[in-house]
């Protein structure tokens, strides 16, 4: 989806909302839970034909709290598929 490419439909017409302001909404929304005292503002991805919804998080700072403070996933042999 970031390179511009609707993973759903194979659309071209994706619109990226960095810039939107605020950037997260009212109550938390538009954003994630990092910690207690910590939440991440996202990037959202967006189809312009099938309104397909991709969400990352903005800040590099936030990706790196949430590296050292959530518990990584453990791939299991079973799990050979995405996900
Ligand atoms: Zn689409």
């Amino acid at each position: 989806m970031k390179t511009g490419k609707c993973p759903k439909c194979q659309s071209f017409d994706v619109y990226i909302g960095t810039e939107v302001f605020p950037k997260s909404g009212p109550f938390g929304s538009n954003t994630i839970p990092v910690s207690l005292t910590s939440v991440a503002a996202l990037d959202n991805y967006v189809c312009g034909e099938c309104g397909y919804v991709e969400r990352y998080v903005a800040e590099e700072s936030k990706l790196k709290e949430i590296k050292r403070k959530w518990e990584k996933t453990k791939p299991s042999p079973s799990a050979a598929g995405p996900e």
